[in-house]
């Protein structure tokens, strides 16, 4: 009897839980093991630490009883990286945002200067743009492409950096810079060669033997719009052994899409290290100084001045304001894509989500950089039957962490919910999970998200962003 008393006043005086956090109840959608099940999950130092089909307890619990609880989202195309711009991100789901496409340089400063700042985790390649600007232009500092206002505008029309063959020098230069960058953790390379349309074949291929070399894949936006561009980036992959991964296949491959695809999946098929992502809009949106908009455009992107709006006033345009525009330097939103080769894109195996989202400067923008996730799940997914859901998510969450493990060992503990895993976990309601960012109010946050866990950390919570939240870690490679 007194023994029993003593064993009773032990047992009270252990902690009661033995997990920071439970998510009690919820329907766990794993698409890395196909579990799609009532679970209970527990979370302690940031990582995932019970997976069970009984109760847990826990200091925090959360019922997510009806509601689906995923891998966080993981975007490997965000030129966005403010605070604000990744808060936006959250609301949508996104746990991971990534800018692999136009990349950043110098890499360690910019890395720095993100420390402390991010509710999500952040990362990104080093910028084939941004080393190649920096080689041609020493006296300007240029940093990430895209990030806010455009540092293009003040060099004036016709840039260097843009519009003239790199000689031997520059050459150096530029490839001094990315393999500084890539010492400095870069995710691997990112490309936009449109942007830069003097650059050579001669020039992506040598930048491409660096990718292989370091091991790390070249992420290209390519050098025009359709298949030929597609095929010449695929080719140089092919013979320098650089894995690649194209973006925004939708634009990129505007009205060829279904052939793309074709082309993707045969060179898949026959060994390549080939992956492509999508965001699931049928408009665009860039630079209205960059070299894209060099002449000859109109071929390009097969559309006219009418298919662009201004983003600042949301007018249209015509061949007066485009030139008084352009001179001025801004953001501008291209109605170039149709919706069936978008949702062609978006319903095909192996195809990611990314979302592309640009900078909202004064909260205009394209609504992709806050609706995109959403979108997927709610439009494409939900109502119109496009893929599963758990299809959709894991364009979302495992195949980009996919894409990166081989090269960046981190990336093997996101996108599942798994014990040890990074607790990245998004909880939302698929019956009402819905975008709601327009291109009238691109910052309007998605609906039907309930919690965003970044690491353990509430970054939204009770479908409310937390504001001070900023648990974001850096995605970076260890040297
Ligand atoms: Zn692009």
């Amino acid at each position: 009897m007194k023994a029993r008393f003593i064993f009773a006043l032990l047992a009270a005086s252990l902690p009661l839980s033995a997990h920071d956090l439970v998510i009690a109840n919820g329907r766990v959608m794993d698409p890395a093991t196909n579990l799609d099940a009532v679970r209970h999950i527990a979370v302690t130092g940031g990582k995932i630490s019970a997976i069970s089909e009984t109760p847990l307890t826990g200091d925090k619990v959360v019922n997510a009883a009806g509601l689906a609880v995923s891998p966080g989202f993981i975007d490997l195309h965000a030129h966005g990286q403010t605070t604000e711009d990744l808060q936006i991100k959250a609301q949508d789901g996104v746990t991971t945002a990534l800018e692999m496409e136009g990349g950043v340089y110098p890499v360690a400063a910019w890395y720095a200067s993100r420390k402390g700042k991010a509710p999500i985790h952040y990362g990104a390649t080093v910028g084939h743009i941004s080393a190649r600007f920096a080689a041609f232009h020493p006296e300007m500092r240029v940093g990430q492409w895209g990030g806010g206002r455009s540092r293009l505008a003040l060099l004036g029309p016709n840039p260097a950096g843009a519009n003239k063959v790199a000689g031997p020098e520059e050459m150096q230069r530029m490839s001094t810079a990315i393999r500084e960058g890539l010492d400095e953790g870069a995710l691997g390379i990112g490309f936009g060669i449109n942007y830069t349309p003097a650059a050579t074949p001669e020039e992506i291929e040598a930048l491409f033997r660096i990718a292989a070399e370091r091991k790390v894949p070249a992420f290209v936006h390519t050098r025009a719009f359709g298949i030929a561009p597609i095929r010449e980036a695929i080719d140089t992959a092919k013979k320098t052994g650089a894995a690649l991964h194209i973006v925004h296949i939708g634009s990129s491959g505007i009205s060829d899409v279904p052939q793309v695809l074709q082309l993707i999946d045969e060179s898949r098929a026959a060994g390549m290290d080939l992956t492509t992502e999508v965001y699931p809009y049928t408009a665009a949106s860039t630079m209205l100084e960059s070299a894209m908009f060099n002449p000859g455009w109109q071929e390009n992107l097969r559309i006219s001045y009418g298919d662009i709006v201004w983003t600042a006033t949301g007018e249209r345009l015509t061949q007066e304001s485009f030139e008084r525009y352009r001179k001025q330097g801004g953001w501008v939103i291209m109605y170039m894509m149709k919706d069936a080769n978008v949702e062609k894109a978006i319903a095909h195996p192996g195809v990611m989500i990314a979302s592309d989202g640009v900078p909202f400067v004064d909260g205009k923008g394209h609504p992709r950089g806050a609706g995109t996730f959403a979108r997927v799940l709610g439009h494409y997914s939900r109502d119109k039957k496009l893929l599963p859901l758990m299809d959709a998510l894991a364009k979302m969450t495992i195949l980009p962490a996919k894409r990166l493990e081989a090269h960046l060992p981190m990336m093997k503990h996101k996108g599942r919910i798994a014990i040890g895993a990074d607790a990245d976990i998004t909880v939302f309601d698929a019956a009402t999970i819905i975008d709601r960012a327009t291109f009238e109010a691109p910052t309007t946050p998605s609906a039907g998200i309930s919690h965003v866990i970044v690491g353990g950390t509430f970054v939204v919570r009770d479908g409310k962003l937390v504001k001070d939240a900023l648990p974001g870690r850096a995605v970076r490679v260890t040297p």
